[in-house]
């Protein structure tokens, strides 16, 4: 087979082109969804972080009104 960026000659079971290093296989399809789901991981950590906080803070805040109430 011939790579797709240079044309050089390489293995047919080549992974990447020996010369240039371009990719035979087509790894951009692989990698594409993997990068939303790793964008999709971090907003959904602070999403969680900020619930959990603002959960902390009306926690907190409930528990130190209350012996005011009292
Ligand atoms: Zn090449």
């Amino acid at each position: 087979m011939q790579c797709r960026n240079c044309g050089t000659e390489i293995a047919d079971k080549a992974i990447v082109c020996f010369r240039c290093g371009h990719a035979t296989t087509d790894p951009v399809r692989r990698a594409v969804p993997v990068k939303p789901r790793r964008s999709l991981v971090v907003p959904v950590i602070v999403a969680g972080v900020m619930i959990l906080a603002a959960l902390a803070i009306g926690y907190g805040s409930t528990t130190a009104a209350d012996p005011d109430r009292w």
